[in-house]
């Protein structure tokens, strides 16, 4: 039920006075820190808020149609110890989860119990390790930095800066946090596996995802974090980054507040653990299975119709930059007045795929990838002129459809071809 519409600022963090029992998830009380902290931060806060709010008004009647949309992820790793510079297989792994959890692909979906089958949402949503960064380079999505510091994500400098967030610090500064979802991967300590930052409750080079490694994806070091080795951290995580709350709303102990989601019950305090359902909670069946609940990972499955609104809302009037960065697939960015698109031949290709771009001097790269985003091939080139014709060998590749993208100085396309 929704049982308050329009919770004022600072109603929402009366009842985080007392923290009653261990949290998981640092974001209520980093939200509560950062409004205090920043002045005027509130101020933006509550100016997000109306126009989120308007947003789901305006589509309350009639939900929006759309495009999956692709959201461009750059992961940081921070580590002190070498054990948690992570490897690409277990970020990759997490990417993978996001993208399962996001789109309703996850196999415990077939066992909700009946009364919310029907309420779990494709929120629609998916991500990939950004392909460029913010100064146009091909990248892999990943950065590495080593600290000195221990537990790093919770340590904030003496001007209220916190350290995983910056070079000068010990951490590493965010890519442009407008265009990129910024995930730093650092231990926490104290019993956190993560935190998040809901649109506009944090100095934009703060803004993003913390998850201690130990809880970063399925493989690695956290192969072996039982129950909460599945990567639901981050689903929860990135919950919060697109303004959802805990489905308990923002205090414990209380049935007056709650996530302002409308199909979410009103729940009077988080769940831990795998109980069975129904589990009874001010007075309606506990939706516990949700990733905004504290269940462990395997117990968790669904996302709500309500919940993807408000992800929806805070994508498209909070983060709309995120939309317009193509550092996840590139297409035409235009065409210059003369210039024209490459030409790539034969298609279907059997043995070599010829690429003729004309007017694009300097570094070429390329990069071929199937339709579910892994990639194949990668290689880079000089076109010393203006006539080159850049060509590769895919005879390796098994037979399908696959994505060609190319990054010149100037531009950047994504084309389509089949192997055969
Ligand atoms: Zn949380």
């Amino acid at each position: 039920m929704r049982r308050q519409l329009f919770i004022p600022i600072l109603a929402f963090l009366l009842p985080l006075a007392g923290f009653a029992q261990q949290e998981k998830c640092f974001s209520s009380q980093l939200m509560f820190e950062n409004l205090q902290r920043w002045p005027g931060l509130a101020d933006q806060r509550a100016l997000l808020e109306q126009e989120m709010k308007a947003f789901e008004a305006a589509h309350e009647s009639a939900p929006m149609e759309r495009m999956v949309v692709t959201i461009p992820v750059v992961v940081h790793v921070v580590y002190k110890n070498p054990y948690d510079n992570i490897s690409q297989a277990q970020i990759q792994s997490q990417i993978d989860v996001l993208n399962t959890d996001f789109r309703k692909l996850n196999g415990e979906i077939g066992g909700l119990p009946v009364i919310f089958s029907g309420l779990s949402a494709d929120v629609e949503f998916q991500f990939c390790l950004a392909q460029v960064d913010p100064q146009g380079n091909a990248s892999n999505g990943i950065t590495r930095q080593q600290t000195y510091l221990s537990n790093i994500a919770l340590l904030v400098s003496t001007d209220g800066r916190r350290r995983v967030h910056y070079d000068d610090l010990g951490g590493t500064n965010a890519w442009n946090p407008n265009k990129y979802l910024n995930i730093w991967v650092a231990r926490i300590g104290s019993g956190f596996y993560g935190f998040a930052t809901p649109p506009g409750t944090a100095p934009a080079a703060e803004d993003g995802v913390v998850i201690d490694p130990i809880y970063f994806g399925t493989e690695g070091i956290a192969a072996s974090s039982m129950p909460n080795h599945l990567g639901r951290t981050a689903t929860h995580e990135v919950g919060h980054y697109f303004n959802l709350y805990h489905i308990w709303g923002n205090g414990f102990n209380s049935c007056a507040d709650d996530d302002e989601v409308a199909d979410t019950p009103v729940q009077r305090d988080p769940y831990s653990g795998c109980p069975s359902h129904p589990q009874s909670s001010c007075g309606a069946s506990a939706m516990f299975m949700n990733y905004m609940d504290y269940t462990d990972d395997g117990c968790m499955a669904m996302f709500t119709l309500g919940q993807k609104s408000r992800m929806t809302a805070a994508l498209y009037a909070a983060r709309p930059e995120l939309l317009s960065n193509l550092a996840c697939t590139y297409v035409s960015t235009g065409e210059p007045s003369g210039l024209s698109a490459p030409d790539v031949y034969p298609n279907p290709a059997t043995d070599v795929l010829n690429i003729d771009w004309p007017l694009s001097a300097g570094q070429v790269s390329a990069r071929i990838t199937d339709m579910q985003g892994k990639t194949w091939m990668q290689a880079v080139a000089t076109v010393n002129n203006n006539a080159e014709t850049l060509t590769y060998e895919v005879s390796a590749l098994p037979a399908g459809v696959y994505c060609l993208h190319l990054y010149g100085a100037e531009k950047q396309y994504t084309l389509k071809f089949i192997k055969i």
